[in-house]
């Protein structure tokens, strides 16, 4: 589960405005820096279940997780 408190913004993955937490991607995993993503509780979960079995979920780069005001 997540350990950060939740930031409301775009999810990178569904693209949806919900709380999202910030995923490290594979560092914990896999020694090494993985690209971190904005998720919402759903996807990170999804993520965490990829990673585990070695594979990733796509991840919107270029979408703005969090726009100005
Ligand atoms: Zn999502």
């Amino acid at each position: 589960m997540p350990t950060t408190q939740p930031r409301e913004g775009r999810c990178q993955h569904c693209q949806q405005t919900r709380p999202l937490f910030k995923h490290e991607g594979e560092l914990q995993y896999w020694g090494y820096e993985g690209p971190t993503a904005w998720l919402c509780a759903r996807d990170y979960s999804a993520r965490e279940v990829a990673v585990e079995n070695g594979r990733d979920i796509r991840i919107e780069r270029d979408l703005i997780v969090f726009p100005a005001a």
